[in-house]
């Protein structure tokens, strides 16, 4: 069987993990990253250290590779457009374009007659005055804002000029859902209408950071239906192909709504490696490179934890049960609310 050598953008943990999942399919894999110090490189067959808009550097890496995916959504549009003139990239960028930004995210997801929160572009201070009918709220950067990062909280107009916001980057205004829960759908799609979908995942953030994921959720049934159904109507309308996930909210009233898309592998399934008989990652390998898609069967139940930061010194070198699975990112430096780690424990 033809197996292409696989480059990926992007050089951390979900970089890392991939190439570890193609290299049990037999498949090479070359990483670029503009990190030199990338843990993803201790995995791939080979790695370019480069800016994301070295030309110079990209071509030398198209010359590697036969086709192209990536670890992360927010790769400049413009590289992106140019590598897949040389070789395919896959999910295809025109979906990084709606994704990059949340409010043409937004738009699309209600587009697709599936619900968001209630939300409002914001480009001065007078259109945040005029949309106090949405407060309590979350004003978020259009672009490039993740784990809580560019997001302000606001109860009321009164806390408006305390903000010092600048106007120099367009905001989106979200209305605060209340929320009873928060889940993830992991699914990977390999063409019309045929994909693996995994089970819905419960996750619980600390200061906006996922810290604990969770199979099975606590959820009704008609939620976990309708979330697996809501994440398969988006990756059909995006034509996606790969593994992606689908952030939910639940609300109080059991009101389901979509918060975001991301075009990738995410840290929320990463309990897939222990919990079912095809990972996230390697479902993800072998869409993009075109190799044959295994039924997915459940095998147990699971939980993830996320370690941040210094939480990873308490683990390293520490023993653990036959259930319980340590993965060190092998990160260099050790940041606050950097994720440098995970567990998975596993229940029969
Ligand atoms: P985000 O960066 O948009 O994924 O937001 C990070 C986290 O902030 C989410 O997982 C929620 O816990 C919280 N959050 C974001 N937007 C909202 C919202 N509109 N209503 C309630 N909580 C939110």
């Amino acid at each position: 069987m033809y197996k292409p050598v696989l480059g990926i953008i992007g050089g951390g943990q979900l970089g890392s993990m991939l190439s570890q999942a193609a290299k049990k399919l037999d498949i090479r894999t070359v990483i670029y990253c503009d990190d030199l110090d990338a843990p993803g490189q201790h995995f791939a067959d080979e790695f370019i250290f480069g800016r994301y808009d070295d030309n110079n550097k990209l071509r030398e890496f198209c010359y590697k590779i036969d086709l192209i995916t990536f670890e992360f959504e927010n790769i400049p549009f413009e590289t992106l457009e140019n590598l897949n003139k040389e070789k395919k990239v896959i999910p295809y960028p025109k979906i990084n374009k709606i994704v990059q930004n949340r409010l043409f995210e937004k738009d699309f997801i209600n587009k697709c007659d599936l619900r968001t929160t209630k939300y409002v572009y914001i480009k001065n201070l007078k259109d945040l005055e005029a949309s106090d009918n949405y407060f309590p709220a979350l004003l978020k950067t259009c672009t490039l804002g993740y784990d809580g990062k560019g997001q302000f909280r606001i109860e009321n107009s009164d806390q408006i000029s305390k903000l010092n916001l600048e106007f120099n980057k367009e905001y989106i205004l979200e209305k605060l859902v209340n929320l009873k829960t928060e889940i993830s759908v992991v699914l990977t799609r390999y063409g019309h209408q045929r994909y693996s979908i995994y089970d819905p995942i419960e996750n619980k953030h600390e200061e906006q950071i996922l810290k604990y994921s969770e199979i099975p959720a606590k959820i009704d049934n008609s939620i976990l239906e309708k979330s697996k159904d809501w994440a398969s109507i988006l990756a059909e309308e995006l034509d996606y192909i790969g593994t992606m996930c689908v952030e939910f909210f639940v609300d109080i009233n059991d009101n389901l709504y979509v918060n975001e898309i991301a075009p990738r592998v995410h840290n929320s399934g990463h309990l897939t490696i222990n919990a079912y008989n095809v990972s996230q990652f390697e479902n993800h390998i072998r869409a993009v490179c075109g190799i044959e898609k295994i039924e997915l069967k459940k095998i147990c139940d699971a939980k993830m934890i996320n370690l941040i930061g210094n939480d990873i010194h308490l683990y390293k070198g520490k023993k653990f049960n036959d259930n319980e699975f340590f993965y060190d990112y092998l990160k260099k430096e050790v940041k606050e609310k950097r994720k440098m780690g995970h567990i998975t424990i596993i229940k029969n």
